[in-house]
């Protein structure tokens, strides 16, 4: 996989366990996903892979729409462009994935979605900030009020996933939105290889200094460093230099 803007990079890493690697980027000059095929699941490789090209040609496409139904339909598109696959390779049916996209609409402004537990994060003035919510159950039982953050962050339940693309679904999954209030800042895209092996703090340090390729490298070889347990991929996207 290539890089095909300066102001943006991605690096990816099957890990120290796993055979496979089921994660997926997609980086264009206004798109930007990641997707974590389900382990476990006959063709995650497939899946993520479709899901980052169909939302990705589907923005690409996008003509003056309302651009928070673009979001939508991009979700849309990847789902179905999976269940499309699955219906054709009948060993696949159970194949899906996670996807976390940002776009940049016809005004400039950064529109993020995401499906699962892949996140997006923003660092600005310093500070990291956690631009998504994971769709697990430890996130169900933390907005029910039946856990606490510390605790959410240790529960098994977060390798629970309430909500994929793919994996036979005949129902659309609506993808949990987010408008970004500038369009400055460090954006960081990643699949849970990353954020199970390393802090908050220790993202944020790591993301902090260099060209978006070198951060993208750096927080890939920590996450590496501290177990590589699974799959990990990262898309570094510096916001406001080439908008
Ligand atoms: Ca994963």
């Amino acid at each position: 996989m290539s890089t095909h803007s300066p102001s943006a990079a991605g690096a990816t890493h099957v890990g120290h366990v796993r055979d496979n690697n089921e994660d997926a980027y997609v980086i264009t000059d206004r798109v930007w996903a990641v997707a974590d095929g389900l382990g476990g699941h006959a063709g995650g490789e497939d899946a993520s892979a479709a899901a980052v090209d169909a939302a990705q040609e589907r923005l690409e496409v996008h003509a003056g729409s309302d651009p928070e139904q673009a979001v939508r339909a991009a979700f849309r598109a990847a789902h179905d462009t999976i269940l499309m696959l699955a219906e054709a390779e009948p060993s696949l049916a159970d194949m899906g994935t996670t996807m976390v996209l940002a776009w940049r609409d016809d005004d400039g402004m950064v529109r993020i979605g995401n499906v699962g537990d892949s996140r997006a994060y923003l660092l600005a003035d310093g500070e990291l900030r956690p631009l998504t919510t994971d769709d697990n159950e430890a996130q169900a039982l933390l907005d029910r009020g039946e856990l606490t953050a510390e605790q959410a962050r240790v529960h098994p339940g977060q390798f629970r996933l309430t909500k994929v693309l793919g994996t036979g679904s005949p129902e659309v999954p609506q993808p949990r939105e987010h408008l970004l209030p500038g369009t400055a800042g460090r954006l960081l895209l990643c699949s849970d290889g990353l954020n199970s092996e390393l802090s908050d703090d220790e993202i944020a340090a790591l993301l902090a200094d260099g060209t978006p390729q070198q951060a993208a490298d750096r927080l890939v070889r920590a996450a590496l460093d501290a177990g590589g347990h699974d799959n990990v991929t990262v898309v570094v996207v510096d916001l406001g230099s080439g908008a």
